[in-house]
C-alpha cells in the first residue's frame, strides 16, 4: 500500500533502450536491451522483455523513445544540508564544518529539520535518485523522529547512518532499532569517525555496528591533514574494516592502504562534486577500481548543493581524465552509470534488492526522455546521458513500485509548498543565528 494507491501494476511499454544493469538480461556492463518492456508488480520488477502481456488492470506507460534504468543510488549524502545550500562558498573542509555544520545542527528545531530533509528528499527523487545513504550527525531523539518522518513521507529509500558521541551510543541504537529498522524502505547503519585523538569513537561505534549487524559508515582521508589521525591503521586495529564498512571520499590514501581496503573487502563512496567544491583533492578512483574495491557515487549534501547525479557522473569521468590526461581509462560513461546504480547498491550490500532491473528486485526505476533540447539528437546513449543529462530529463521515478514522479511532475507534496516551508525554516535558522 502507498499514499498513491494499492500495489499498482505498471507496464513501461516499448522503451527505446532499457539499461538493466544486469548482463544476464542485456548487452555489456549495463545489460542494455533495445525496444523492451519493464513490468512492475507489487513493488517489484516482475518482468523485463519484449512485448510482455500485462494483466487487465495494469497501468500502461508509453515508454517509446525513452530510456529506462534503475533509480540512482546516492551512496553518500547528508539530507539535512539543504539548510546550508550555497553557504560557505569559499571555505575549505574544516572551515566549512565549523561555519556550516557543527554550529548549525544543534540550532535546527524538529519542525524545521523536517522541512530541510523533506526538500532534499524531494529533490533527490525528482532527479532520479531512489536510494540515499545518509550520514546523520548527532541529533536529539525528537529531531531524529522529525528527520525520519520527513524521509518516510517523501517515499525515498534510505540508509540512515546515525552518529552519536560514544557516551550516547544508546541513543543511536534506539533510533536505529526503533525508527529505522522497522521502516520498509529504511536500512540502519552506524556512523563514526576514525582519528587517533578520539579512538573510543571507533571502538564504541564498531561494536554497535557488529551488535546490530549493520554497516559502519565514515568519512576517510577526505582532507590531506586527515593523515595525521592515521585512520586506516586505527580501523584495522579496531577490526572495523570489512565488507560492511563504507568509506566516504578516500582521497589521500596510500597504495598500501588501498591494498588493505581491498583485502578487507571494504567499499567506498566517491563524491566528486563535493571534493571539487571544498578543494579537498581527487579520489584515486582508477587505483581503487584496479584493486576491485566496490565503489558508488555520492552527492555529499550541502558540500555539493544539489542532488544532480548526472553532474556527479560527468564529474567522476572528467576528474580522472583531467588528472591523468587520459580519456580512455576508468570510469568511462558506462562505468559511471554503473557506479551510480549497481555500484552504489553493491557498496551498501543491497545488490540483492536494488541497483538493477533484475526480476524479483524491488522496483526502483527511472525513466529518461532524451527528446529534449539538451540531449537530442540521439547518439551513443550512455555517453549522452552522462555528459548531457539533467534532472529535468527524468520523466518518471518509481520507488518500491510507487510512482514518485510521473510525466515530469512529482506525485507527492507540491514542490512550491516544500520550497516555501524550507524558506521559512532557513529564515528561522539563519536570522536566529544573526541575533545571537
Ligand atoms: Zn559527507
Amino acid at each position: 500500500m502507498s499514499a498513491h494507491g494499492a500495489d499498482p501494476s505498471t507496464l513501461l511499454r516499448g522503451a527505446d533502450l532499457v539499461l538493466t544493469m544486469d548482463p544476464f538480461y542485456g548487452e555489456g556492463l549495463l545489460g542494455a536491451v533495445e525496444g523492451c518492456d519493464v513490468l512492475i508488480r507489487a513493488g517489484a520488477i516482475a518482468a523485463v522483455g519484449r512485448r510482455l502481456v500485462p494483466a487487465p488492470d495494469t497501468e500502461m506507460i508509453d515508454a517509446r523513445g525513452k530510456v529506462v534504468l534503475p533509480g540512482f543510488v546516492d551512496a553518500h549524502t547528508h539530507l539535512w544540508q539543504s539548510a546550508i545550500r550555497g553557504r560557505g562558498a569559499a571555505l575549505g573542509l574544516y572551515e566549512w564544518f565549523s561555519a556550516c555544520v557543527w554550529t548549525v545542527v544543534p540550532r535546527i528545531r524538529p519542525s524545521d529539520m523536517y522541512r530541510f530533509v523533506r526538500l532534499s528528499a524531494a529533490d533527490a527523487l525528482q532527479s532520479g535518485t531512489t536510494t540515499a545513504v545518509d550520514w546523520v550527525p548527532a541529533l536529539d531523539y525528537e529531531v531524529s523522529e522529525a528527520y525520519l518522518e520527513a524521509v518516510s513521507d517523501s517515499g525515498l529509500r534510505f540508509a540512515h547512518a546515525a552518529y552519536q558521541q560514544p557516551a550516547d551510543a544508546d541513543l543511536a541504537a534506539k533510533v536505529l532499532t526503533g525508527l529505522v529498522a522497522p521502516h520498509p524502505l529504511g536500512t540502519p547503519q552506524v556512523a563514526t569517525v576514525a582519528h587517533r585523538d578520539a579512538p573510543d569513537h571507533l571502538r564504541v561505534h564498531a561494536e554497535l555496528a557488529r551488535e546490530l549487524d549493520v554497516h559502519l559508515n565514515l568519512h576517510l582521508l577526505e582532507h590531506r591533514t586527515d593523515r595525521s589521525g592515521d585512520p586506516v591503521a586505527l580501523l584495522e586495529e579496531a577490526g572495523a574494516l570489512g565488507p560492511k564498512t563504507l568509506l566516504n571520499h578516500v582521497i589521500h590514501a596510500t597504495g598500501a592502504e588501498l591494498d588493505l581496503l581491498a583485502r578487507r573487502g571494504a567499499a567506498v563512496a566517491h563524491c566528486p562534486l563535493s571534493n571539487m567544491r571544498l578543494g579537498t583533492g581527487v579520489m584515486p578512483l582508477r587505483e581503487i577500481h584496479r584493486r576491485g574495491i566496490r565503489a558508488g557515487l555520492g552527492q555529499d549534501g550541502g558540500a555539493n548543493d544539489s542532488a544532480d547525479m548526472f553532474a556527479s557522473m560527468k564529474a567522476a569521468v572528467g576528474l580522472q581524465r583531467a588528472v591523468s590526461q587520459d580519456p580512455t581509462g576508468h570510469p568511462g560513461p558506462e562505468e559511471a552509470l554503473y557506479m551510480a546504480t549497481m555500484g552504489g547498491a553493491r557498496a551498501i550490500g543491497q545488490d540483492d534488492r536494488i541497483g538493477s532491473l533484475t526480476p524479483g528486485k524491488r522496483a526502483d526505476v527511472a525513466v529518461i526522455d532524451p527528446a529534449a533540447l539538451n540531449l537530442a539528437p540521439c547518439g551513443a546513449r550512455p555517453a549522452q546521458i552522462v555528459f548531457g543529462g539533467r534532472p529535468e530529463n527524468v520523466t518518471d521515478v518509481f520507488v518500491d513500485g510507487v510512482a514518485r514522479k510521473r510525466a515530469g511532475r512529482p506525485t507527492g507534496e507540491d514542490p512550491a509548498r516544500l520550497v516555501a516551508e524550507a524558506e521559512t525554516a532557513a529564515r528561522a535558522l539563519w536570522e536566529g543565528a544573526a541575533r545571537t
